[in-house]
């Protein structure tokens, strides 16, 4: 009865999922642009701030000083996060509750904070994992996968952090025909601003 499969990090009966990292830029950057954004309003001036929208539009975000090596991102983020991004590993279909997120607002990479897709351009594929038919401009790279025999795939990952991201198909919807097929685990979001 002690079905020891050796799939994935394991935790099938552990009711609680993993909360999404606490990325230093989250916190960092998150907080302070909005507390930017919002004094701005509340005062009435521009001030030094740059204007939000050069910040929406950026491909990338901030990139304060990354982990240096590999123990340094295995403690920095969840072990799922680090199995995903560093490791490229696949979660569980259905298990991020990023895949139900319809805010608007930008999804970022859970290594470094990185905006990586607007919602706008996301879709519900059907698969369980959340899925988008363009990054933001500059925001990932790609690479050939030939993990599977006989499957070449097409592997993304950050552009910023190098972290694995997912993979891209040929078979998302209009108006680009791709499907960013994305871990959630290897994303955060950020709601945008009322
Ligand atoms: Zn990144």
């Amino acid at each position: 009865m002690a079905s020891a499969t050796p799939t994935s990090g394991g935790g099938e009966g552990a009711p609680t999922p993993p909360p999404p990292p606490p990325s230093l830029f989250d916190r960092l950057f998150g907080r302070r642009s909005a507390l930017a954004g919002a004094a701005a309003a509340a005062a009435g001036v521009g001030g030094a701030a740059t204007p939000g929208r050069a910040a929406a539009a950026a491909a990338s975000g901030p990139k304060g000083p990354l982990p240096a090596n590999d123990a340094e991102w295995k403690a920095a983020l969840t072990p799922e996060a680090y199995r995903v991004l560093r490791k490229a590993g696949t979660e569980r279909p259905g298990t991020s509750p990023l895949d139900k997120e319809k805010r608007a607002g930008a999804f970022t990479c859970a290594g470094c904070g990185s905006s990586l897709f607007d919602a706008s351009a996301k879709f519900n594929s059907g698969t369980g994992w959340p899925s988008f038919f363009q990054p933001l401009p500059g925001a990932v790279e790609e690479d050939v996968d030939r993990s599977i025999p006989f499957m070449t795939r097409t592997e993304v990952h950050c552009a910023v952090c190098k972290g694995h991201l997912g993979h891209v198909f040929p078979d998302g919807p209009r108006p680009t025909g791709l499907r960013y097929c994305m871990n959630g685990v290897a994303l955060g979001f950020e709601p945008k601003a009322a």
